[in-house]
């Protein structure tokens, strides 16, 4: 089917093209999501892999920014735990650091009240420094804090979330100047060669 017969064309299937490809396809809009080489090739399948709030936007005082995205962490938790996981991070504070201790403690105070009481946070006993985190580099250590946070594997995510679009939608597969189509499988397999999508909304 040509692209002008579709509502929204959408190009990139990283974790914004196929997100706004779930949200359109769910609210009836006949989609069409062209990628040029496989879902989640790019960015989305090279970032620090967290599912944060932002604890660093709180030096900047987003905090309407900071409180929305730890919402959206605790709904992803609950909805996909397959997908996201809690887990604890820690920030060593040396003498040196641009920060001291008491400015991180405070930080991950608001962190625990912005998320609702679900990013606990603790300061780590000293004898727990090395057995906690082998290898920390413990001269001038002045203290370590632990908190939680979440993290997922983002090409895992990207390409369910491309999958959820397909459960929306008729899906066919075009491949440009492939004749006859070559290895087309679905969209949330690894490896995958398709290039391009078309969702058609029931
Ligand atoms: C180091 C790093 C750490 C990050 N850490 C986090 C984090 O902790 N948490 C977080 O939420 N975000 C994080 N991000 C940000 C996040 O990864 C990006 O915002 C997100 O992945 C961008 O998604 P995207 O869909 O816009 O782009 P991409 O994932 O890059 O997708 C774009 C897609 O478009 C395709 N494309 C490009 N041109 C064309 C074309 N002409 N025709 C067809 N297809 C085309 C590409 O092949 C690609 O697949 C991080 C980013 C980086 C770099």
């Amino acid at each position: 089917m040509p692209p002008d017969e579709f509502d929204l064309c959408i190009v990139g299937g990283g974790i914004y093209g196929c997100g706004i490809a779930q949200a359109a396809a769910a609210s009836d809009y006949t989609t069409l999501l062209i990628e040029k080489g496989a879902l989640a090739s790019g960015t989305s399948s090279q970032s620090t892999k967290l599912i944060h709030g932002g604890l660093r936007y709180l030096e900047h005082a987003q905090l309407n920014l900071v409180r929305e995205s730890l919402q959206e962490r605790e709904i992803l938790l609950d909805i996909a735990p397959e997908l996201a996981s809690r887990e604890w991070f820690y920030i060593p504070v040396y003498r040196s650091s641009r920060r001291p201790g008491w400015m991180i403690g405070c930080g991950l105070m608001l962190y625990y009240l912005l998320s609702g009481g679900t990013s606990h946070f603790h300061r780590l006993p000293k004898r727990q420094w090395g057995k906690v985190l082998p290898g920390l580099k413990q001269e001038q250590l002045h203290s370590v804090w632990a908190y939680q946070d979440a993290a997922t594997d983002d090409a895992a995510l990207t390409r369910a979330v491309a999958e959820s679009a397909r459960s929306f939608a008729v899906i066919s597969v075009n491949i440009p100047n492939s004749s006859p189509p070559r290895q087309i499988r679905t969209a949330g397999t690894s490896n995958c060669p398709i290039r391009a999508i078309s969702m058609h909304v029931h």
